[in-house]
C-alpha cells in the first residue's frame, strides 16, 4: 500500500484514526490505542508531535505519539499546533495544573502538582512535598529534551522548589523503550524533606520509597478516617503510616500493618517525629488477619488499604476475592458501632463492584454496615469523568453494626 507522506498542517507527520478512535477523541478522551490507527506515515520519531485525522481526513487535532506503547496517541489539543507552539501551551498547562491546587489543597505542603491526563499534560507527573518537587515521565513525548527542559524550567519558575528529583520506574521506560536511567536530582541540592499534611508529618526521602513518595491521593481520606475512628485501631497495609498516624491522634491505641520493611522503619521515624506510640507490625496481612480472626481479636476501628490486586481486568476474579477476604475478616473482627475504612485502589474495580463485594463479605460475616461516607481520591488528583482510568481510588467508610 502507497504510504501517504502528506504534510500539511505544519510539517508535522499525520496519524489517520479509524471511526472508533477519532469517536473516542470526540468523546473526550486522549487516548487512541494502536489498534484504531488506521493509518501512520512510516517511521514517525518516538514521542513525537503528530497531526490526527479522522478516517475521512478530516483534521482532529494535535497529539503526542509512542512508538511502542499500546496508547499510540495521547491527544494535547484540537489546534494545528506547530512544534514552536508546543513549550508555550506546555508552559501554559503547568500554569493551570498550579492555580487548580491553589484552589482544591487545604492544609498541606504535599499535593500532586500534575497529574498526566487529567492536567492535560498526558504522561507527566509532578508531586510536591514542601520545597520539593518529585517528577515522574511515562510516556516518549514527556522524555524528550525539548519537553523535559520546557516542564523543567515551568516548575522552577512557577513553585521556585528549592530541588526537584526524578523517580523512575523502570518497568514504565522499558514499555516505552526508553534507555534505562536512574532516579535522579534534576534540580537543587537536596533529595530529602519533611511534608505535613493534616498537621500531621511526614519523612520524604526523594530517591526511596514506592511511587512518587506517599500516597497523596489518600490526604482528604486520612482526615476523613480520623473524623470517625476511635477505640483500639488497626491499619492494615500501612506503609509509612499514613492512616496510622492520623488515627493516632483519636484512638487509644494503634496497630500498624505492612509487609515492607523498609516502608516501617520509615514509619517508625514518622511516629518519632510526631510523637506518637504506634506498635508497627511487619506481616502478611492475609495470614496475620487469618490469625487474629481466629484468636478472636476485636478492634474498634480497621482500615483496610491494599495494594491495586486487579492490575488488568484479567485478575479481577483474583482480585475480588482477596478484597472480599480481608473485608470478610475485618468485619469479623470489629466491634459494634466499629468502623471499617476500606479501600481499593484497582481502577478495574468499580465503586459498585467493591459495594458488591463489600455486601458480600458483610452477609457471610453476618454483619449489617452502613455507609458513613463513599469517597474517592483527593482532589489535587482530578477526576475527568470523560478519561476515566483518571479515577481509580475508592475508600468507603463504614459504619459496622
Ligand atoms: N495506606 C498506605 C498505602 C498503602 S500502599 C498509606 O496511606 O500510605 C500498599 C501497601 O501494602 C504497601 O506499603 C505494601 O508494602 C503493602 N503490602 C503489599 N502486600 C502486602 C501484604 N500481603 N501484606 C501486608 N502488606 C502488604
Amino acid at each position: 500500500m502507497a504510504r501517504k507522506m502528506s504534510q500539511q498542517g505544519g510539517g508535522l507527520p499525520q496519524v489517520r484514526v479509524s471511526k472508533r478512535g477519532a469517536e473516542r477523541l470526540q468523546n473526550g478522551h486522549v487516548w487512541v490505542y494502536r489498534s484504531d490507527v488506521a493509518e501512520a506515515e512510516s517511521a514517525i520519531a518516538p514521542g513525537a508531535l503528530v497531526r490526527v485525522a479522522d478516517h475521512r481526513e478530516k483534521p482532529l487535532g494535535t497529539a503526542f505519539y509512542s512508538s511502542s506503547s499500546q496508547i499510540a496517541i495521547r491527544f494535547l489539543t484540537p489546534e494545528a499546533l506547530t512544534p514552536d507552539e508546543l513549550p508555550k501551551l506546555l508552559r501554559k498547562r503547568v500554569q493551570d495544573a498550579i492555580s487548580y491546587r491553589k484552589q482544591v489543597t487545604q492544609n498541606t505542603d504535599a499535593y500532586r502538582v500534575i497529574f498526566s491526563e487529567a492536567d492535560f499534560l498526558p504522561g507527566l507527573i509532578v508531586d510536591r512535598y514542601n520545597d520539593l518537587l518529585s517528577m515522574q515521565v511515562l510516556t516518549q513525548a514527556m522524555d524528550t529534551d525539548a519537553v523535559r527542559e520546557v516542564v523543567l524550567a515551568a516548575l522552577v519558575d512557577e513553585l521556585k522548589p528549592s530541588s526537584i528529583v526524578e523517580r523512575v520506574e523502570p518497568r514504565v521506560r522499558e514499555l516505552e523503550q526508553l534507555p534505562s536511567r536512574d532516579s535522579q536530582l534534576l534540580h537543587g541540592e537536596t533529595t530529602s524533606t519533611v511534608f505535613t499534611i493534616n498537621g500531621v508529618k511526614f519523612h520524604f526521602d526523594g530517591l526511596h520509597g514506592q511511587k512518587t513518595g506517599a500516597f497523596l491521593d489518600q490526604r482528604e481520606n486520612y482526615a476523613a478516617a480520623a473524623q470517625y475512628a476511635h477505640g483500639e485501631a488497626l491499619d492494615m497495609f500501612c506503609y509509612q503510616g499514613g492512616f496510622a498516624l492520623h488515627l493516632a491522634r483519636c484512638c487509644e491505641k494503634v496497630t500498624a500493618v505492612d509487609s515492607s520493611r523498609p516502608a516501617l522503619e520509615v514509619a517508625e521515624q514518622n511516629a518519632e517525629l510526631n510523637v506518637r506510640e504506634i506498635e508497627w507490625m511487619e506481616a502478611n496481612a492475609f495470614d496475620l488477619l487469618k490469625d487474629y480472626a481466629t484468636s478472636g481479636r476485636q478492634y474498634d476501628t480497621i482500615v483496610l488499604d491494599p495494594p491495586a490486586f486487579a492490575k488488568s481486568k484479567r485478575d479481577l476474579d483474583a482480585a475480588a476475592r482477596g478484597y472480599k477476604e480481608l473485608n470478610l475478616r475485618a468485619l469479623k473482627m470489629l466491634r459494634p458501632g466499629g468502623v471499617l475504612v476500606t479501600c481499593s485502589c484497582s481502577y478495574h474495580v468499580s465503586e459498585q463492584a467493591l459495594q458488591d463485594i463489600v455486601v458480600a463479605a458483610s452477609l457471610d460475616a453476618h454483619r449489617t454496615v452502613r455507609i458513613l461516607e463513599k469517597r474517592g481520591q483527593s482532589k489535587d488528583h482530578p477526576v475527568v469523568p470523560a478519561i476515566p482510568e483518571t479515577g481509580y481510588l475508592k475508600a468507603f467508610m463504614l459504619n459496622v453494626i
